[in-house]
């Protein structure tokens, strides 16, 4: 990317200043080595992001952006319902609540050493996964009605987890104002027998010890020490977000002339939030989130069966649930005014700083933990929210490293099978259902983690509290 187009705010805030029929300007906070190997459709579509009616402030990129449908993947922008402001299915994304939670699980990374390879296995054993797995639970129409309401609370009451786990869980794990009315036939189908799985790809299940704490204190307040086991869990909603995004994406882009909008890309298909499709959008969109948060509710009970067998000793503890495809109502200052906004995070991470009320207790004095991917066989990261977040991106960060290259790329370049060997010698055990989804996975595919993160740290947007790498991981 050209980064002469931009006005340079900071070391890794950059701005383009509104132009055409952009109503606010586009920032994308990145040093200037990554914002210069970003492909020109981030700025594009962040650009495009600004024309939307309703938007607020400014249309963001966080420091992993890359290219999207419609918005960029990395994408935050916030609307005003009252100022004829829109919710956009595709500025959600089509894996509806795709998160991460972390748990704690009070061993040593000595203690998985001596039992690896059989705990890898037993997580492979345990945890579904791959494109179209399945689970042990099936839903009848009225569970599935149930589930879309309750979210991991409905888990937690089906046996599930422990209640405790509730208050780690954003929104305390039940997404209000789900309308499961507003979830197709198709979309219902299509999750029936899928709960408690991990999905394709880039979903995973890791067990990841800490190789280093940057923050001291909110490192202690987290639970978190240096040479401590760690257990990450990355994925999302499943084929019922899936076909909830693919049904409102069509329905919301032949609708937008009847409202009066003019598209800059059609794939920015959106709708007023006041209008019939847009409140109904948001109400299957929040039933699916609640999809996501069972969902991942469920494999943690999977996950702690498997530890309760291999490793009595172990305990996880949910450190917290944060999803990064949403659109959520939130009031923040804009303009020394305080507004209620939807803001789209798509492949973003909340990031609430200290005193957010709506954090649990025990978190509410050190912040949000921000839970960020980096690949099978680099790095990945815990941050923690600021407050300065709000002005800069919505309390806003980076979800990942974010794709260098597409998958199609990294298959050419790179084998499965060669892959697991190699990280295996390093340590790493990797267990999958697809090696060429391995292949696609590849570390070198990714843009560099430590990176991104240290980027999203000297924006303000979150701040560096640990560093963990990986021992084994369960890829879908
Ligand atoms: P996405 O939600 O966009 O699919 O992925 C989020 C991030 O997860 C990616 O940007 C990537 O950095 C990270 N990621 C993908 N696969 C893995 C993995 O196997 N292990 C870890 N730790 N991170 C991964
Ligand atoms: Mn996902
Ligand atoms: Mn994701």
């Amino acid at each position: 990317m050209d980064i002469n187009r931009f006005t340079k705010v900071s070391d890794t805030a950059w701005r383009l200043e509104p132009q055409g029929a952009m109503r606010v300007p586009a920032v994308i906070y990145a040093d200037e080595a990554l914002l210069a190997d970003m492909d020109d459709k981030v700025a594009e579509q962040a650009s495009n992001v600004a024309m939307l009616p309703g938007i607020v402030q400014a249309s963001y990129a966080m420091p992993d952006a890359h290219w999207g449908y419609g918005f960029p993947i990395g994408g935050v922008a916030a609307f005003d319902a009252e100022q004829g402001g829109v919710v956009s299915a595709g500025g959600v994304g089509f894996d509806v609540s795709c998160g991460v939670r972390t748990l704690l699980t009070g061993l040593d990374h000595r203690a998985i050493e001596a039992v690896q390879p059989r705990l890898a296995d037993a997580l492979f054993a345990g945890i579904p996964a791959g494109l179209g797995s399945t689970g042990q639970i099936h839903l009848r129409d009225q569970q599935m009605t149930d589930m879309l309401r309750g979210g991991a609370a409905w888990a937690v009451e089906r046996g599930f987890g422990q209640p405790e786990d509730l208050e780690r869980i954003e929104e305390r794990g039940q997404m209000a104002g789900a309308d499961p009315e507003a979830v197709s036939q198709q979309a219902r189908k299509r999750q029936r027998n899928e709960m408690g799985t991990l999905g394709s790809g880039n979903h995973y299940l890791e067990v990841q010890h800490i190789t280093r704490v940057f923050d001291p204190e909110v490192a202690a307040a987290f639970g978190l020490a240096e040479g401590q086991v760690v257990v990450s869990i990355h994925c999302g909603s499943r084929g019922l977000g899936h076909q909830i995004g693919t049904e409102f994406l069509r329905e919301m882009a032949i609708a937008a002339k009847g409202h009066g909008i003019e598209l800059p890309d059609r794939e920015l298909a959106c709708a007023p939030i006041h209008s019939e499709i847009g409140q109904r959008y948001l109400g299957a969109m929040r039933a699916a989130i609640n999809c996501a948060l069972a969902n991942r509710q469920i494999l943690t009970h999977l996950a702690r069966e498997v530890f309760a067998e291999v490793l009595p000793d172990a305990n996880l503890r949910l450190l917290y649930d944060v999803s990064h495809n949403t659109c959520k109502t939130e009031r923040h200052v804009v303009d020394g005014r305080d507004r209620e906004l939807y803001v789209h995070r798509k492949g973003a991470t909340r990031a609430f700083g200290p005193g957010h009320p709506d954090l649990p207790e025990a978190l509410r004095g050190v912040g949000q933990p921000v839970l960020i991917g980096g690949s099978m066989g680099t790095a990945s990261y815990i941050l923690v929210g600021t407050n300065e977040g709000e002005r800069l991106s919505f309390n806003s960060a980076c979800h990942g490293a974010g794709r260098a290259m597409s998958r199609h790329q990294a298959t050419r370049q790179w084998r499965g099978r060669a892959l697991v060997d190699e990280l295996a010698a390093r340590g790493i055990l990797i267990r999958s259902p697809s090696l060429r989804g391995v292949a696609e996975e590849a570390p070198g595919a990714y843009k560099d983690v430590s990176r991104v993160v240290q980027a999203s740290h000297d924006a303000g947007l979150a701040r560096l509290v640990a560093r963990v790498e990986p021992m084994v991981c369960i890829k879908g």
